[in-house]
């Protein structure tokens, strides 16, 4: 028998993939230096057609930071997507990669205006804000261009809650509103986003009652006619705590959209920007247990050393926030570990508080062997330090 486990839930793999798709995988990885992610496109197409069906009248703005490799963007870019663009380094690889600008918006709240300039000569003509500092630097560099307004969320019930840092509350998106008209350029939208991996689909609900409240001042207030919802990301990829399926985030957020746009009328244009839900599921990091080890004779809990931790691309495993899926060869009484990372950095810790269990006892987990991290297809490689320690970045490899 070949599982992960962990104290509360004990899926089977099949939670996560099918065994032939696993088996392919690590067949694939066969022969490989660890540690490497490998990434599946099949997987990617799936998850874009998902959100296509159930949300058929959103466009999506893919978030290029979740995974910028080559393969994935082209792959987006040949199945009709758009994307969500966070500096000029990434427009420039999407220039590179054949997107066209009119298939990108510029969806840093933090951005110099030499690189605002750049996004305007290359042709993007849409962008967000959350400040009077940055809009003014938008109507200098890209004038008559669209913007839209990013609220502030709390990114409560998210697991990476992207909380604080963007956006503003509705009195100054007011503000923002009225000054676009004075400095020419068109107020086009609202956007949030509700926190990354967002378990509770509520937080669309709260945030789309801010934005139609918006709206409706927009027209009666400012008589701006706002035509656009940037919902953001937040859909969920599968990591050890369940969330619902994407059909019934789905479901919900239509049903909130109705609810909070009833008299108001549906906006021209819905956006949504997937990152993790749409690549999450897409990548295994293979890795190798580099040691096991206790600290003292008497101790209960085994430290499990692995060839990759937080530096080589698990940072999101900071205060155990994300919790991936790991798969370990072997079978036997599952032992309860702790899991660390190979740098020479006490930090590099995965899991400690979190109990993950290993197989043990002769027939079980052992030094060398390799270990399966699953759902590791966002926010990994992008994330992979360069030679800290001397470790490259993390190597992905791509399965058509
Ligand atoms: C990171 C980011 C996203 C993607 O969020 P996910 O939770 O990964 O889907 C979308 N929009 C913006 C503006 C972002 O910064």
């Amino acid at each position: 028998m070949r599982y992960y486990v962990d104290d509360q839930y004990r899926f089977p793999l099949e939670t996560y993939m099918t065994s032939e798709r696993f088996e392919r995988m690590k067949k694939f990885a066969e022969g490989k230096e660890t540690p490497c992610l490998v990434i599946d496109l099949n997987v990617i197409k799936a998850k874009y057609e998902e959100l296509r069906t159930h949300l058929p009248f959103a466009k999506i703005f893919y978030a290029v930071k979740a995974n910028p490799n080559d393969e994935v963007v082209a792959l987006l870019r040949d199945l009709g997507s758009n994307f969500d663009v966070a500096t000029r380094f990434e427009l420039d690889q999407l220039l590179r990669l054949g997107v066209a600008p009119d298939r990108m918006s510029f969806g840093n709240t933090i951005k110099k205006e030499k690189d605002i300039a750049y996004f305007f000569e290359k042709g993007v003509r849409l962008f967000v804000t959350d400040s009077p500092s940055d809009l003014d630097k938008i109507a200098r560099a890209a004038p008559g261009s669209r913007v839209f307004f990013r609220l502030l969320t709390e990114g409560l019930g998210a697991d990476w809650p992207l909380s604080k840092k963007f956006g503003s509350h509705p009195d100054l998106a007011r503000q923002l509103i009225k000054m676009s008209v004075r400095l020419g350029v068109v107020p086009y939208g609202i956007s949030f986003h509700p926190g990354s991996q967002q378990r509770d689909v509520g937080s669309w609900s709260s945030a789309l009652t801010s934005v139609s409240q918006l709206f409706r001042w927009a027209k009666e207030e400012a008589h701006v006619e706002l035509k656009m919802i940037n919902m953001g990301g937040g859909f969920p990829a599968n990591y050890l705590e369940p969330t619902d399926s994407i059909a019934q985030y789905a479901d919900d957020i239509n049903r909130f959209l109705e609810t909070s746009f009833r008299g108001i009328g549906m906006p021209e244009e819905i956006i949504i920007e997937p990152g993790r839900s749409m690549t999450g599921d897409s990548g295994i990091i293979v890795s190798e247990i580099v040691n096991i080890a206790k600290k003292s004779m008497h101790d209960r809990y085994p430290w499990v050393f692995l060839d990759i931790g937080k530096f080589g691309g698990l940072i999101e495993t900071l205060d155990e926030a994300i919790k991936y899926p790991i798969y370990f060869p072997g079978s036997g009484k599952p032992q309860e570990i702790i899991i660390a990372g190979p740098t020479c950095d006490s930090m590099d810790i995965l899991y400690e508080k979190w109990t993950y269990n290993m197989p043990s006892g002769p027939q079980g987990a052992k030094i060398g062997d390799r270990v399966y991290i699953l759902t590791t297809g966002a926010y990994t490689q992008s994330y992979s330090s360069i030679y800290f320690n001397g470790f490259p970045p993390l190597d992905a490899y791509i399965i058509k």
